[in-house]
């Protein structure tokens, strides 16, 4: 087990936001945001929802303390979304007022299935009155090009991404050349809505969706490219040298197993590099 916490290092930033607070200083000094994200899901008690609901409100406290360039990410479930929408609402609540007042942005990550319609409803819930908070959207759901109309039409700000869970073929798609090819149209009309982010470590994916950009008028600072701590090093400072935003996803914390099996899952190399290491 210690040498599983000790590689799954490769893709998560530390125990601490104060560990991952380093990792974003090194990604602002080569010109790279972050989003943060406190690892952690599906929260069980009152207790696990309410101290995940303080750990984001620190975040957001230290990144003003620290001056870096980061926002948040965070997950409903490790709000209370499984059983209590209520105290869930009122958590992501006080977490986005709290970034409103440090000008900062709240970014609702998206989950399996079981959450997508309460966790835009809740997100849609909070957005007239708070434009800092943003949602995800999956290519992989058939649902999500949807999705990605009503998003432009609200002005939403959303981040685009593949899709990390296992689902049913009923309302996913099954191949790999079918999500692309929805990440693509779900892309064309997200370069409509305000301040889109691309997240995908896809460099096929990144050209549709910068020549999307390109033919809805955009500029380079009217969208943002996102990958994953540990994923790409070299794309992202390339990304950033050609004048693109890039902001990378820094996971931090001790629950860090659904999230490191989710990398080494989609990507048989992660998985390589893993084994590789332990026999090593
Ligand atoms: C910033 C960010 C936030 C995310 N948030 C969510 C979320 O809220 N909900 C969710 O479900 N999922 C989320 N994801 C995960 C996402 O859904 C995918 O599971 C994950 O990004 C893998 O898909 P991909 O688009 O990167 O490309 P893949 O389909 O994994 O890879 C496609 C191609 O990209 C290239 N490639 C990929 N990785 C590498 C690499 N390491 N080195 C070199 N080439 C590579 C290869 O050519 C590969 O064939 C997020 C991803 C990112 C980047």
């Amino acid at each position: 087990m210690r040498a599983l916490t000790f590689l799954a290092r490769r893709f998560v930033a530390g125990d601490t936001v104060d560990d991952a607070l380093e990792a974003v200083r090194a990604l602002n000094a080569d010109g790279i945001k972050a989003t943060l994200d406190n690892l952690g899901e599906d929260s069980l008690t009152r207790a696990q929802a309410l101290a995940a609901a303080e750990q984001n409100l620190l975040m957001l406290r230290r990144i003003a303390e620290t001056g870096v360039d980061a926002n948040i990410s965070l997950k409903l479930t490790q709000l209370g979304l499984a059983f209590d929408e209520g105290l869930c609402r009122e958590s992501l609540l006080k977490i986005v007022e709290e970034a409103a007042r440090r000008k900062n942005f709240v970014r609702i990550d998206m989950e399996g299935s079981a959450w997508t319609q309460k966790t835009l409803d809740l997100f849609y819930s909070l957005h007239d009155a708070h434009p800092n908070v943003g949602i995800v959207l999956q290519s992989m759901l058939r649902r999500s090009e949807g999705d990605a109309r009503e998003a432009a039409a609200r002005g939403a700000r959303v981040r685009l991404v593949k899709g990390a869970y296992k689902e049913p073929h009923a309302i996913a798609y099954p191949t790999k050349d079918e999500v692309n090819a929805a990440y693509d149209r779900c892309a064309a009309l997200l370069a409509k809505a305000p301040l889109p982010a691309f997240g995908t470590h896809d460099d096929a994916r990144i050209d549709a969706a910068l020549k999307a950009c390109d033919a809805a008028g955009l500029v380079k600072t009217d969208y943002e490219i996102q990958m994953l701590y540990g994923l790409r090093a070299k794309r992202w400072r390339e990304l950033r040298a050609a004048g693109h935003t890039v902001r990378v996803y820094v996971p931090y914390g001790s629950h860090w197993f659904p999230y490191f099996y989710r990398r080494l899952r989609e990507r048989k190399e992660n998985l390589l590099f893993v084994l590789r290491n332990l026999f090593e």
